[in-house]
């Protein structure tokens, strides 16, 4: 069993606080770890390091720190299977997903390797006789970032990349259920040469989190998790004058057109719902068919498949879903399951009769599940289940389709599989939703673009990564300069316009 401290100044830390808690493996149900959950104090001397490698970092030339992060790149593509063993074995996911995972986040390091290009400032000559002005962008300081157990590397790394670039210094608070891929990055970033005290991680729980979000020193919150706790976050971090983004929770539907590629869709809604067991905010949770022919052609061609789900311990070749990540996740998944039945959606596929793999009795699995004939009144239509559960909604037109998508709170990610343009290009202009994909599942932004949903999807006003990122983390500074040579100098007691 292994103990997970923090990681401050470019040090290994273990915990001082004496509260730790339990980190399982989710594919036997064993626990494997014990991760400290960091004291008030704790998380004090972490900002104290942050605060003081923050003068010398944020004037580091940017391609100096460029640099560092392109080492630290090519370290990641090196142990690029490292990392997601340790990923796979603490959040369940299957060994295939979990290096997808890390190649995503590993996408945002290669954008801010090009960041001397990304901050260049504005120059005007002559804004006035003889006065010209600048603009440049500058680092806020010490930034946080709170992020979910889901993706315990992928999302760090929305943040932490762009944020070193820019020229801030940070405290990474990563999921207590899955804490030692982050102490393993924070490791490889000081081998690729970055001083100490830039990043830092301290483990914990809402102890921590507060601690953050009150601290006089700590400038900008950037936050994934659930929505009630983005919404916590968001509201506790600007009343602290704090920068926040908080990321939340979703609910993500795909609208199939009756001249949709039935098997293509069919396909891709295997992916997107069952993929890393449901545990995605970009999963498809809904699917939404427009017309009784449609649902009764897709439901027939999803039927088999789900039945057929490979489902087995995360490092076992040729799984499609691992586990859930931990038993108590898995009894809230199947409690929304026995809410459906109870509340009259019609259970197609149940994964609650899933058999455990031999050997792994322990572990939390459970198979597809697929609800048919629910309403948006019913629990699992409205709430977030993040689980590999997949809800049919029916419906007679395109318009009662959008209208069903426009009613939901969450408007993260979206999808429409159709053949027809015009009803493509109108959903993807019309629709009140962050990420829109066409014929594409899990419309998930690249690197260069940024990531974030609309409603209760998001708090705060930048979304994460590509240019929203260098803007979230700097701020902006205008300076007018004149010299003497050759202009008046006499006081003038009026609005100062062009002279
Ligand atoms: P969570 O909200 O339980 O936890 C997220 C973080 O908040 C963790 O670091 C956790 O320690 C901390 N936290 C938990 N309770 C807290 C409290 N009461 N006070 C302060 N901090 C607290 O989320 P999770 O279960 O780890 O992750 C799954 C959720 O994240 C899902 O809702 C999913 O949709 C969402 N998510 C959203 C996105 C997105 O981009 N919108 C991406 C990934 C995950």
């Amino acid at each position: 069993m292994i103990e997970i401290g923090h990681f401050i100044s470019n040090n290994v830390i273990a915990g001082t606080s004496g509260q730790s808690k339990d980190v399982f493996n989710p594919s036997t149900g064993e626990v494997s770890g014990r991760v400290s959950l960091a004291s008030v104090d704790e998380v004090d001397v972490a900002v104290a390091a942050a605060k003081a490698a923050w003068p010398a970092w944020s004037k580091t030339p940017a391609l100096r720190r460029a640099r560092i992060l392109d080492k630290f790149k090519s370290i990641l593509w090196d142990r690029l299977d490292e990392l997601a063993q340790v990923v796979s074995n603490e959040h369940g996911k299957t060994f295939d997903d979990a290096q997808g995972e890390v190649t995503r986040g590993l996408e945002v390091v290669e954008f801010a390797t090009g960041i001397p290009h990304l901050i260049k400032g504005e120059f005007s000559e002559n804004v006035g006789t003889g006065v010209d002005s600048h603009m440049v962008r500058q680092a806020l300081g010490v930034v946080a970032g709170i992020t979910p157990f889901n993706f315990p590397t992928m999302v760090p790394m929305w943040m932490f990349p762009v944020a070193l670039a820019t020229g801030n210094t940070f405290i990474l608070k990563p999921s207590e259920r899955d804490p030692s891929a982050p102490i393993l990055i924070a490791q490889w970033l000081k081998e690729a040469g970055l001083p100490d005290g830039v990043f830092n991680v301290v483990n914990g729980d809402k102890v921590a989190v507060d601690a953050l979000l009150e601290h006089p020193d700590v400038k900008a919150i950037s936050f994934v998790g659930s929505t009630p706790i983005a919404q916590y976050i968001h509201q506790k971090g600007t009343a602290n004058g704090k920068r926040v983004q908080a990321l939340g929770g979703a609910k993500n539907h795909m609208l199939i057109m009756q001249d949709a590629d039935l098997d293509m869709a069919a396909n891709a809604l295997m992916g997107a719902a069952f993929g890393s067991a449901g545990e995605r905010c970009m999963a498809i949770s809904v699917a939404v068919p427009v017309t009784d022919a449609v649902a009764d052609a897709l439901i027939a061609k999803l039927v088999p498949k789900i039945k057929a789900l490979k489902v087995g311990p995360s490092l076992t070749p040729g799984m499609e879903m691992g586990p859930l990540v931990t038993g108590e996740h898995l009894q809230k998944v199947t409690s929304y399951i026995d809410q459906g039945v109870q509340e009259g959606a019609e259970l197609v596929v149940d994964g609650r009769d899933l058999t455990k793999p031999d050997g792994h009795e322990n572990g939390y699995f459970i198979g597809g599940s697929l609800f048919d004939n629910a309403t948006t009144d019913m629990t699992i239509y409205k709430e977030e289940i993040f689980g590999p559960v997949l809800t049919v909604v029916r419906t007679k037109s395109y318009a009662e389709a959008v209208e069903v998508i426009h009613g939901h709170e969450y408007a993260n990610g979206v999808s429409i599989f159709t053949r027809d343009g015009d009803t493509a290009r109108s959903f993807s202009q019309d629709i009140e939703v962050g990420m829109v994909g066409i014929n594409v599942p899990i419309p998930v932004p690249m690197a260069f673009y940024s990531f974030g949903g609309w409603k209760n999807s998001l708090f705060g006003d930048h979304h994460m990564h590509g240019m929203e990122g260098v803007r979230f983390y700097t701020k902006m500074k205008t300076t007018t300069s004149r010299w003497p040579t050759g202009v008046r100098n006499d006081a003038q007691f009026s609005m100062p316009t062009l002279g």
